[in-house]
C-alpha cells in the first residue's frame, strides 16, 4: 500500500486526487482462518494488528455485522488518560497511553492524538482524599501525575467557577500528557493497516452462531455463511453476553446506554479535558469549536444506541454550577452507545470455558483509551496464551474474589 505522507498529498492535488487507494480491501470471507476476531471495533482491530505486526500471524479475519468502527468506537468522547488506582490498571492503560503518542506514525494515519492534559476535579473533601491517593499509587507506577491546586486549576481552565456554593473546586487529579485522539481514524488506521498486512476484513457480516468440537472452537456461523477457525476472539462490547451465550458461558457484565452530545461551535475556551465527576458530567472542546459534553451512564439496561432528552438536561443542570457558560449554548446533537460494565468496573481479557475461544470486554465506559495496550496485550494472550498485560483481567478472577476495583477512577469517569 503506497504511504501517506506530504509528497503524497502534492502529488495527488496535481492530479485531481484520482490516485488515491482504498484505505481497505472488502474481500469475500475464506473458509478458514487461523484466527477470527468478531467485532470491527478499535479492540477488534487493533488486536488483529498486533497479531500480524508482533506475531506475524496474518491469517485472520475481523467479522463486523455492521460497518468499521460503527459501534462504540466511533461513539465516544475520545477522553485517553491513564490515571487509575490499581497496578494492573495502571500498566495496560498507560502501556495504551504510550502508544497513542506514537501512533499516527506507527500506522502511517494521523489519528490526531492531541496531549491536551485531563483534569479531574475534586469537589468534595472524599474525592480530594481519593485523588491524593491515587497520584501516589501513580507515582509509584511511573505514571506522570500531579494533584493539583485550586489556582492552578484555574490558571489552566479559566471557564472554571471554583467558588460553587454546593461543590466548590478544591483541587484536582492533572495528568498532563493524557488528552484525545480521533475516535474514527483510530478504527481507519488499523483496518488500513490490518488490509495491508492481508488480514480479512469482513463488513456487513452477523456472527449467529459459535461451532465447537470435544469442547474446542471450531468455527462460527455468520449471515455470509460458515466460516472455520482455529482461534476465536470475542471483541464485541455491549454484545458480549449474546456472543458468550452462542459460546456456551456466562458473562458478569450488564449492557446499557451510555450517552454524549455536543453543543453548536464556539470560539475556543478549552484546551484540556475536564471531569466533574462528582456532579456526574465531563467536557472537552473539539477541533471544530463543539462542546463534547458527557455524563452517566443509564441506571437500566438497554441496547438504544440513542440519546435522550433527560440526560442533556440533568447533565447540563449538574455541570452548570462549575461552568456557568454552559447555560448560553444551544445543544446540537447527542447519541449513545451500548457499553459493559463488570462489578468491578475493569475489563475481561481471558481465556474462557470454550477451548480456543477468548474474550475481550467490559470496557464499559472507557475503553477508548485502552484500544492499543488491550489490542497488544490480548494478541499476546491470543497467540502464546499469556501475557503480562492482561493476567490480571482474567475470568477467574469473578470466580477467586480477586476483584480489580477501579469504581473511582471508571465509574462516572471516561
Ligand atoms: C457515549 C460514550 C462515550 C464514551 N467516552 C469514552 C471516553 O471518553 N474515553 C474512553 O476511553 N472510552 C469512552 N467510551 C467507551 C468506549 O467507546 C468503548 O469502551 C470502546 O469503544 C469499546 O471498543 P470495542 O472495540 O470493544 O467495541 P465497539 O467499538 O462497540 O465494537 C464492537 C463491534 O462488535 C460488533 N458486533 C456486535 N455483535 C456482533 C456480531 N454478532 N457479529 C459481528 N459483529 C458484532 C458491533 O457492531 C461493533 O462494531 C465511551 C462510550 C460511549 C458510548
Amino acid at each position: 500500500m503506497r504511504r501517506y505522507s506530504a509528497f503524497a498529498i502534492a502529488r495527488e492535488a496535481m492530479r485531481q486526487h484520482l490516485g488515491w487507494e482504498k484505505a481497505w480491501e472488502s474481500p469475500e470471507p475464506r473458509e478458514h482462518y487461523d484466527v477470527v476476531i468478531v467485532g470491527a471495533g478499535g479492540h477488534g482491530l487493533a488486536t488483529a494488528y498486533y497479531l500480524g505486526k508482533n506475531f506475524g500471524i496474518t491469517n485472520v479475519a475481523v467479522i463486523e455485522k455492521g460497518w468499521l468502527g460503527g459501534g462504540n468506537t466511533g461513539r465516544n468522547t475520545t477522553i485517553i488518560r491513564s490515571n487509575y488506582l490499581q497496578d494492573p490498571s495502571a500498566a495496560i492503560y498507560e502501556k495504551a497511553r504510550s502508544l497513542y503518542e506514537t501512533m499516527s506514525q506507527d500506522l502511517n494515519y494521523n489519528v490526531m492524538f492531541s496531549p491536551r492534559g485531563v483534569m479531574m476535579l475534586a469537589q468534595t473533601e472524599h474525592e480530594k482524599r481519593g485523588y491524593l491517593r491515587t497520584a501516589q499509587a501513580n507515582a509509584l507506577q511511573g505514571v506522570t501525575t500531579e494533584y493539583i491546586p485550586p489556582g492552578r486549576v484555574r490558571e489552566i481552565a479559566p471557564i472554571i467557577n471554583i467558588d460553587g456554593p454546593r461543590y466548590p473546586v478544591l483541587g484536582a487529579l492533572w495528568q498532563a500528557r493524557a488528552g484525545t485522539a480521533r475516535h474514527d481514524a483510530v478504527a481507519w488506521g488499523y483496518a488500513r493497516a490490518c488490509s495491508d498486512m492481508g488480514i480479512h476484513i469482513l463488513q456487513t457480516c452477523e456472527v449467529t452462531g459459535v461451532r465447537s468440537a470435544s469442547g474446542t472452537v471450531t468455527g462460527v456461523d455468520t449471515t455470509k455463511g460458515h466460516i472455520g477457525c482455529s482461534k476465536l476472539g470475542i471483541v464485541v462490547a455491549g454484545h458480549s453476553g449474546q456472543l458468550a451465550e452462542m459460546a456456551g458461558f456466562r458473562l458478569p457484565i450488564e449492557a446499557v446506554a451510555l450517552q454524549a452530545y455536543v453543543s453548536e461551535p464556539i470560539k475556543p475556551a478549552l484546551d484540556c479535558v475536564i471531569m466533574a465527576n462528582t456532579v456526574h458530567g465531563y467536557l472537552s472542546q473539539s477541533d471544530k469549536g463543539e462542546m463534547v459534553i458527557g455524563g452517566g451512564a443509564d441506571n437500566h439496561n438497554n441496547f438504544t444506541q440513542r440519546g435522550s432528552f433527560s440526560h442533556i438536561e440533568e447533565t447540563t443542570r449538574a455541570l452548570i454550577e462549575t461552568f456557568p457558560m454552559l447555560s448560553r449554548l444551544k445543544m446540537l446533537r447527542q447519541w449513545g452507545g451500548i457499553v459493559d460494565m463488570t462489578g468491578d468496573r475493569s475489563p475481561i481479557l481471558s481465556a474462557t470455558p470454550l477451548g480456543g475461544c477468548f474474550i475481550n470486554c467490559g470496557w464499559g465506559t472507557g475503553g477508548f483509551k485502552a484500544i492499543p495496550g488491550s489490542g497488544w496485550g490480548f494478541a499476546e494472550l491470543m497467540a502464546k496464551g499469556h501475557s503480562p498485560l492482561t493476567a490480571a483481567f482474567s475470568l477467574d478472577r469473578f470466580r477467586e474474589g480477586r476483584f480489580i476495583d477501579e469504581s473511582v477512577a471508571a465509574g462516572v469517569a471516561h
